[in-house]
């Protein structure tokens, strides 16, 4: 990840309290009693014929009973490692304990009953209201918790740098409002038990939830079968870096292998597993090759610089955009990029606004003029 976030908290993790009570009693348990597995109040909305949250907790507990006590055991740890996110991220010798290592059948009713619990279960206004202590003032949503942890931790997804979060639509009830999505760091399907644990929930962007990271692994690698060190996001030591280059050779300034990138340190492990999940150095380096001439241009802006005044331009605007790295996209990539660009020899960073002037531009100026103006804007 590009720079840590920090941990906001939410009333929603009661949800999580529940399913901490129902496993802990599960696996002593002989008899699916309510009083027993779940907080007094819980029961109510447990019971409640609209949902289905009785048939998964109790299609789990059926499963569990059928385990012998060494086996129950084994679960009760899975769980406890399995809250353990920071620990699992951090240290290669806190085990995993796979759950794969359990019956199928338990295997299945878990991960429906982490994929309810997240799904339905943190919009249930009842379990929402009870999370509050019942108050009507202060319920939270996943809705209310990404607006707060945009404002402390800024709208730029913090794992790639590249995107903001899912904007938010304008005049919108909250019910119909759009939410970033959230990563299940440790991804739901593997660890049903964290799928309701806000220290394994992040808001993150698309490209990084859907495309790249899916349901991977960080603390394990398929490939080479390999317990692996993570970044934890919510540890303020978690950064991550990355390294450009470029071609020296004044030929390749349009094409697309003019810049390279790597991780800053790849003897780090941490690094390499952001890389393996986020797939991190190929989409900044295909964003680099296609995005820099017109970032370079922007700095330009029509003005006729001498070199030694459009590197000294480039620096300033470096530092202005690695400040802005949480808010603005492109901040840290950008930051890099210029200060490559003012710290290179001279004739090569002229080819390349030369090679700039010499770009079509896919529209005219005039042709932006004409449609300004027609839609009403005069010019002085
Ligand atoms: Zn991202």
């Amino acid at each position: 990840m590009l720079f840590p976030v920090k941990y906001v908290d939410t009333n929603l993790s009661f949800l999580n309290d529940v399913l901490r009570q129902f496993i802990q009693k599960s696996v002593v348990l002989t008899r699916y009693t309510k009083a027993t597995l779940f907080p007094a109040e819980f029961i109510p909305i447990h019971d409640h014929a609209r949902n289905a949250i009785d048939k998964k907790f109790r299609n789990v507990f059926l499963e569990i009973k059928k385990l012998d006590h060494a086996e129950k055991k084994r679960l009760l740890r899975t769980y406890i490692n399995h809250q353990r996110v920071k620990k699992l991220c951090e240290k290669k010798t806190l085990p995993k304990l796979e759950l794969s290592s359990f019956p199928n059948a338990l295997q299945i009713r878990l991960k429906e009953l982490g994929e309810y619990l997240y799904t339905s279960g943190l919009k249930n206004a009842a379990i929402r209201k009870l999370a509050n202590g019942g108050a009507d003032e202060g319920i939270d949503s996943l809705l209310l918790h990404s607006q707060r942890y945009r404002k402390e931790n800024g709208t730029v997804c913090c794992f790639c740098g590249i995107n903001d979060y899912e904007e938010q639509l304008a005049d919108t009830v909250d019910a119909k409002q759009w939410r970033p999505a959230y990563d299940h760091y440790l991804p739901k399907e593997k660890y049903p038990f964290a799928a309701v644990n806000f220290n394994n929930l992040f808001p993150v962007c698309y490209q990084c939830n859907s495309k790249s990271k899916g349901a991977e692994d960080p603390c394990y690698c398929k490939i080479d079968a390999g317990r692996k060190l993570s970044f934890y996001p919510f540890n303020v030591e978690s950064k991550g870096g990355l390294f450009f280059s470029y071609s020296v050779n004044e030929t390749a300034v349009l094409s697309n292998e003019f810049w390279h990138v790597e991780l800053n340190d790849d003897a780090d492990e941490n690094q390499l597993t952001w890389n393996r999940v986020f797939k991190i150095t190929n989409r900044v380096k295909s964003r680099l090759n296609i995005k820099y001439k017109k970032w370079l241009q922007s700095e330009l802006g029509g003005n006729n610089l001498t070199t030694a005044e459009l590197k000294n331009q480039l620096q300033n605007a470096a530092v202005d955009n690695m400040a802005k790295k949480r808010t603005t996209r492109d901040g840290y990539h950008k930051s890099l990029t210029f200060m490559n660009l003012a710290n290179m020899r001279d004739e090569l960073l002229e080819s390349i606004v030369g090679a700039l002037n010499d770009e079509a531009v896919p529209e005219s100026r005039d042709a932006a003029l004409e449609e300004l103006t027609e839609l009403g804007f005069e010019f002085n």
